[in-house]
């Protein structure tokens, strides 16, 4: 009787949920994006899962239901699993046909009980190997902001990182574009702009690890783990501890964050992450393997482009609403842009474009460019500042006497072919009351402690603003090779 029940109980088909979950973890310890970004696809995936047998159990009985909703959604995100779960269904037709010497339908009940151990062991070995693989990365822990405001005066701090906004000298040279219309406006709104700024790094997560923690990468990863995934989880941590924030918001600053699409780029500890909801690159790549990928068809690739235009215009609208919502204390605001970066998605106006050469994040970039793909970037590039000068008139409309900064992590290019060209950047800071606080060569390791010394009267001592470029290849960020003057071309 027990063993009956226990029996009955197995043959439960729990495997369509495990199995859909264990294609999203495997992604996860594939790629390692913070926790956070797991949430929502293995949500929506388990959900499905859970629907699609219930709908198929009732249409066509619990065992046979329940294998074909397993095969739908595993094969919506992964045809490598559902090629599996379809080699097991075989096997079991071919091992009931040869028992009983003529074609036979699977033994259902034995068929649940196996997937269901398969589920099991999958998901559990995925468990184990996150377990496993969390031990030793650095603390993102933060402490807790105190109960009371910050000072009465203290204004708020917009920090707006455009990314992959070039100079203006070697926008002219390289590009053949006059950005001056720009920057004289910006002028005129109070702006201060570092002449001869640039990039501290390379390569984005390197900056913004960097950028939050007011420190070198060689002090806040002496000894960095092998290969780019132990490194970019390293990075997040760094990124989400954001010790020069803490300084803030130990002050009474609330930390505000409005993020790009890529989870390790997040500092997630922030006080209040603004995401409107637009797919993360952990859920592209959740969606990569299966019948949802963009290849080959492409056909999924117009909405993501209009998915990533949408979270571009979002932030920008997100910061102006912020600028004029009234707040308790003040607000430490940290967006983070995908542009001008390519895929080229917008015009000069704003309209949507696509341009063949640079459809995706797998443009080609090879240099020189095309003179029409040279016009398409230039476009962006207009429309992005557009987008800029629109945001400050606005938060300086409604708070004149915020900080706003609007600068960049590299130039064009991310890699070292035109190394004069990779670490020209963008600062330009409105500091009511402290003109001329970033010096013309200014990089964005000593953003924040400059402005926190300036306004709030803290003695953080300034890094070293030498150049450090990521020389490995796409597989490692690491060994980084110092410069102390700008990398020649
Ligand atoms: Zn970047």
């Amino acid at each position: 009787m027990l063993g009956r029940r226990i029996g009955s109980h197995w043959s439960i088909a729990v495997y369509p949920t495990l199995l859909a979950a264990g294609c999203v973890v495997g992604q996860f310890v594939t790629w390692w994006p913070p926790v956070f970004a797991l949430v929502r696809p293995l949500g929506v995936v388990v959900l499905v899962a859970l629907l699609l047998q219930f709908m198929l159990s009732r249409a066509l009985g619990a065992a046979q239901g329940s294998y074909l909703a397993a095969l739908a959604v595993v094969a919506a995100v992964d045809l490598r699993i559902a090629a599996v779960v379809l080699a097991i269904g075989a096997l079991g037709v071919a091992w009931t046909s040869v028992r009983r010497r003529r074609p036979s339908a699977p033994d259902w009940s034995g068929l649940t009980r196996f997937l269901n151990f398969v589920g099991i062991a999958t998901v559990g070995s995925l468990v184990l190997s996150v377990g496993l693989a969390t031990v030793g990365l650095p603390s993102s822990a933060t402490p807790p902001r105190p109960a009371t405001a910050g000072p009465f005066d203290a204004p708020d701090i917009y920090l707006v990182l455009l990314d992959g906004y070039p100079r203006a000298d070697t926008l002219k040279s390289a590009r053949g574009f006059d950005n001056s219309e720009f920057l004289e406006e910006a002028d005129r709104l109070g702006f201060d702009l570092a002449e001869r700024a640039h990039s501290n790094y390379n390569r984005t997560g390197l900056t913004l690890a960097s950028f939050l923690n007011a420190a070198p990468i060689d002090d806040l990863m002496p000894n960095p783990p092998g290969g780019i995934v132990a490194q970019n989880r390293w990075l997040s941590s760094l990124i989400s501890r954001a010790s020069a924030v803490q300084v803030a918001r130990q002050l009474g600053y609330e930390f505000v964050h409005l993020p790009t699409d890529v989870a390790y780029l997040t500092p997630w500890s922030a006080d209040r992450l603004i995401d409107a909801g637009q797919l993360s690159a952990f859920e592209y790549q959740v969606m990569a393997n299966g019948l949802l990928t963009e290849h080959p068809t492409y056909s999924m690739i117009p909405l993501f482009r209009a998915d990533h235009a949408q979270r571009i215009l979002g932030t920008f609208e997100a910061l102006e609403g912020l600028a004029q919502e009234a707040s308790a204390g003040p607000r430490l605001v940290f967006a983070h842009v995908m542009a001008p970066h390519h895929p080229i998605v917008f015009r000069r106006d704003g309209t949507a474009v696509t341009v063949d050469d640079c459809y995706w994040e797998d443009c080609n970039l090879a240099e020189p460019l095309s003179e029409s793909l040279k016009a398409d970037v230039v476009e962006q590039i207009e429309f992005t500042s557009t987008l800029v000068l629109n945001t400050a008139r606005t938060i300086i409309d409604a708070s004149p006497g915020s900080v706003v900064v609007f600068f960049s992590d590299h130039g064009f290019r991310h890699w070292l072919g035109d190394g004069s060209e990779t670490f020209r950047s963008l600062l330009l800071a409105h500091t009511p009351d402290h003109p001329s606080l970033f010096p013309a060569t200014s990089t964005p390791v000593n953003v924040i402690p400059r402005i926190l010394n300036a306004y709030l009267g803290t003695t953080q001592p300034l890094a070293d603003e030498s150049f450090w470029a990521t020389t490995a290849g796409a597989e490692s960020y690491f060994p980084l090779r110092t410069f102390t003057t700008e990398p020649s071309p």
